[in-house]
């Protein structure tokens, strides 16, 4: 039995169904084939499988991509299937991720444009300082010249995190390998010892897993998550990285005693230049953690943040996916 929309979405007339004329081996193409066979054996064991994706191939022979799940019907035992058609969700994200390239090109672009013309300015300032002489360089003027010193190293370093940014909203197909965690994140302490060290930091772990990831990417998650909580504090920063099993990996948690982030905040901070704090009191681009959520993202996971509000301190949760082992260890397991 079948509904109207289903035959919507395969293109067939409730007839020509009736008929006998809609056959699983003609609508659905052979890479889509694993997918229902998978989706099969699911609620045959289970009572019902997980949504999973996969293509149609409609009566006039075009393709339409649909999330489908099948459980068993309680008391008869029969499989239904739901199917819901998601060309729509797919074009909105084709369209998104042009637009985003467009963005990302622009970004590299001007980023990398703008190096040029600051460079210019920070070395004439000083050839005109020392051509000015010692002598007319009077206090006001060394003052003007070091504002102008600050402002040029300030945008550089402005420019230098959206170059950060924009080569890792670059890259789509990100390869992931497995990857001790433990190890990225000593990479990461390592980058950041001389600062933990004369600022007073601890920095503490529990046992960490192994992901699948990037190594370059992760050493960036933790060094960007370590170095807020070493800025956003009012004592010496305590921080703590830990793991649990997650649905289909693992949900890592660095925990601070900062300055903690009132709940209206949570969700934009992730934003590109998004802060909440001008950079007399705490400097910063405001890139760090929109770094944070594109390579999370990347890597098929989720990022987060807990605080009970000022003073309380905060709480970056992220999850990834468990290291998938190749074929030598699995056989050998
Ligand atoms: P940046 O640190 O360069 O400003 P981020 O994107 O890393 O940029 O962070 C965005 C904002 O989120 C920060 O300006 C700060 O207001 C807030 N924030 C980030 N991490 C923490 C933290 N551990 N504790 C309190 N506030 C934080």
């Amino acid at each position: 039995m079948v509904n109207d929309a289903y035959l919507r979405i395969i293109g067939y007339t409730r007839e020509e169904f009736e008929a006998g004329q809609v056959r699983w081996d003609e609508i659905t193409p052979p890479e889509s084939r694993a997918a229902d066979e998978e989706g099969i054996r699911q609620v045959l064991a289970e009572g019902v499988s997980e949504p999973y994706e996969k293509e149609y191939v409609r009566k006039d022979g075009t393709r339409v991509p649909i999330v489908a799940a099948l459980g068993k019907m309680p008391g008869t035992g029969e499989v239904a299937a739901f199917v819901l058609d998601i060309s729509s969700l797919r074009a909105a994200q084709a369209e998104l991720a042009r637009s985003n390239e467009d963005l990302q090109q622009f970004a590299y672009a001007a980023s990398h444009d703008l190096r040029e013309p600051l460079r210019t300015v920070g070395t004439y300032t000083q050839l005109l300082f020392r051509r000015l002489g010692e002598a007319r360089a009077d206090a006001e003027v060394r003052q003007f010249v070091e504002f102008i010193e600050e402002g040029v190293g300030r945008m550089q370093a402005l420019i230098e995190d959206l170059l950060a940014y924009a080569q890792v909203t670059h890259e789509t197909d990100v390869e992931l390998t497995p990857v001790r965690s433990e190890s990225v994140l000593g990479t990461a302490l390592e980058n950041l010892k001389a600062r933990m060290e004369s600022e007073g930091a601890t920095v503490t772990y529990g046992p960490l897993p192994e992901v699948q990831g990037r190594d370059i990417r992760l050493v960036a998650l933790f060094q960007n998550l370590i170095g807020n909580a070493l800025t956003y504090r009012r004592e010496p920063a305590r921080v703590h990285i830990s793991a649990e099993p997650d649905r289909d990996g693992w949900r890592f948690a660095v925990v601070d005693n900062g300055i903690g982030i009132e709940r209206e905040h949570h969700d934009r901070i992730f934003g590109v230049f998004k802060r909440l704090h001008g950079r007399k009191e705490y400097s910063g681009s405001g890139v760090g953690l929109a770094i944070c959520r594109r390579i999370v993202e990347q890597h098929g996971g989720r990022i987060w943040v807990e605080s009970e509000g000022a003073g309380k301190g905060s709480t970056f949760y992220f999850t990834l996916r468990a290291a998938v082992r190749g074929e030598e260890a699995s056989a050998s397991d």
